[in-house]
């Protein structure tokens, strides 16, 4: 079992860290060949999503990342990583990945809200602490996606076929039960 995590940008360490703690094998994928190598689940951190995205589209890595999730990679998006799989954007902005039938708004919690931790229930995880950073939240979803985790009444965890995308961080609550959720996939 070997876990890749996306390394552009952002808090990848982290989920790194989580991931060795639990004797998952990582790789890093960072340019066009680390892309092709042998992995069984990829994760997208948080971070800029619009800075992500760039550096995915700079170094040729989106096409090819989008196509191995469209062919069933397991995929965990967090935060950002949310954003990059999300297929549409609240208010315009182009998608990237854009193999999740979701609709996310930015930064979606305003200025006094931009951080803030809770608890609560997701399917498959149980109670678990969330925290959120300048989080997006999914304001559609599409067909086929379920529903893993509300917030006040928003969707911040969802799932779509072996995508989940979650508008928390895992990593920094280290909240194993995310990955052993993808990694069942
Ligand atoms: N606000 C960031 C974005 O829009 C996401 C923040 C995060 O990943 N913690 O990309």
């Amino acid at each position: 079992m070997r876990a890749a995590v996306l390394a552009l940008q952002g808090a990848f360490a982290e989920h790194e860290r989580i991931l060795g703690d639990m004797g998952v094998e990582c790789m890093e994928i960072r340019q066009e060949r680390d892309a092709y190598r042998d992995f069984d689940a990829l994760i997208l951190p948080g971070g800029e999503s619009t800075a992500m995205g760039k550096l995915l589209r700079d170094y040729h890595l989106l096409d090819l990342l989008k196509e191995r999730i469209e062919n069933g990679l397991p995929v965990l998006g967090t935060c950002a990583g949310l954003i990059l799989l999300a297929k549409q954007l609240d208010g315009g902005g182009i998608p990237h990945l854009g193999t999740m039938p979701v609709t996310v708004k930015r930064n979606a919690y305003g200025r006094q809200l931009g951080s803030f931790s809770t608890e609560a229930d997701m399917e498959g995880a149980g109670r678990i602490k969330m925290i959120f950073i300048r989080a997006p939240y999914i304001v559609e979803a599409g067909e086929g996606v379920e529903v893993l985790a509300r917030v006040d009444g928003r969707i911040v965890a969802a799932r779509y076929g072996k995508q989940i995308g979650v508008a928390f961080h895992p990593e920094l609550a280290d909240c194993r039960c995310v990955y052993e959720m993808l990694l069942k996939k």
